[in-house]
């Protein structure tokens, strides 16, 4: 029997992929061998990549002027990455949107390769957690990008608009909330995500990157570092994570089975409302987030006894919803509930909470 999974990332894929990929694991396409024993230069392995492409790019409207990589590691690359790709040109600098734990990361191995100018964009609001006015963000015009994080996975924050940056390029770790609503990849210049919570497994990140932006890498860069490199051969520089690949391609038909990403953006917004609404009228568990920022993807929460935490856990566990300790930073709990996460997930979940709390209320 398969649980709930609320985990962060490595998260729950849908099981329809699992299965497929169950099925055809040992005999995949009449090869007599699996997805991972093939070559990565074969024709029946470059028609997965290909594939892959082509429903990434339909499902997010990617217009043709846009690469996209499928590169090997996790979305921590792209903080060196992207500055040693975008800060190579006649601008040396960038600006970075610190929102918690995962822009300060970006913000510290950036400032290994350039200037970073950091734009505090986190605030209190109304005694809760809040993004800043962006008409108080101090960006300096001369950079090469801006660099936000549209979702920060670990304190449930999530912008509900695309920051303006003037002319700007706009870059974007949406590791954990790609492919979760409608965006508008013409605002961005560079898009990346770590596949392990809205794509596939670990070890692949996907990159949507301008192509105007591939020629102001830094001079000294390893040639696998450089997206141009990934541009100019599919992705296909060495061998690819092929598996994490196939893997996502399956990910992206379930999505356009599911109707594309306008529907599962209908499906997360209506997921995480109940859930939000459930925590804020208990008066037993509280989220800390401002409801003009609150993430649709990661939902933090804290029981008002935290000496009862062991316990939810435990029990909660044992009802079928795995993975629901908050990120070891912070404490409390977490309900990561990405697109895989049916809504009858956020169901079980909330009757749980509302049985934990009556009787330990
Ligand atoms: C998970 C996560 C990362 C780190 O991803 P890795 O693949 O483990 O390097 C970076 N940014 C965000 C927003 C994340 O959610």
């Amino acid at each position: 029997m398969r649980n709930y999974n609320f985990c962060s990332g490595p998260a729950a894929l849908p099981e329809p992929v699992l299965r497929q990929a169950q099925e055809e694991l040992l005999d995949w396409r009449g090869m007599g061998a699996s997805v991972m024993e093939v070559s990565h230069r074969s024709a029946e392995f470059d028609a997965v990549a290909k594939q892959a492409e082509a429903d990434l790019r339909e499902l997010m409207a990617i217009p043709a002027n846009y690469k996209v990589l499928f590169l090997h590691g996790g979305a921590s690359h792209q903080f060196g990455m992207v500055p040693l790709n975008l800060l190579g040109g006649a601008k040396t600098s960038c600006d970075i949107l610190d929102t918690g734990i995962w822009s300060e990361k970006a913000v510290a191995e950036a400032k290994r390769y350039g200037g970073v100018n950091t734009v505090k964009a986190l605030v209190q609001r109304d005694g809760l957690f809040a993004i800043s006015e962006p008409a108080s963000w101090k960006l300096d015009s001369n950079a090469a990008y801006v660099h936000y994080t549209p979702n920060e996975t670990i304190g449930g924050v999530e912008y509900h608009f695309i920051p303006e940056t003037g002319g700007v390029p706009l870059v974007a770790d949406m590791s954990s909330n790609i492919l979760s609503r409608p965006i508008d990849i013409e605002k961005f210049g560079l898009i990346y995500a770590g596949a392990q919570k809205n794509i596939g497994p670990s070890g692949l990140t996907v990159v949507v990157v301008r192509e105007d932006l591939l020629d102001q890498a830094l001079p000294f860069i390893p040639s696998m570092y450089r997206y141009k490199t990934h541009a100019e051969h599919g992705s296909l520089v060495n061998t690819a994570p092929t598996f994490a690949w196939y893997l996502a391609g399956l990910v992206f038909q379930w999505l356009k089975a599911e109707g594309g990403v306008a529907a599962l953006g209908e499906r997360n917004a209506r997921k995480a409302q109940k859930l939000y609404d459930y925590i804020d009228a208990s008066g037993f568990y509280s989220n800390p987030i401002h409801p003009s920022c609150r993430s649709r993807m990661n939902i933090p929460f804290r029981l008002a006894d935290e000496s009862l935490n062991k316990a939810f856990l435990v029990e909660s566990e044992a009802a079928g919803l795995m993975a629901l300790a908050g990120h070891r930073s912070v404490g409390g709990m977490r309900a990561s509930i990405y697109n895989a996460m049916p809504e009858a997930g956020v169901d079980a979940l909330i009757d749980f909470m509302r049985e934990f709390a009556r009787v330990n209320g």
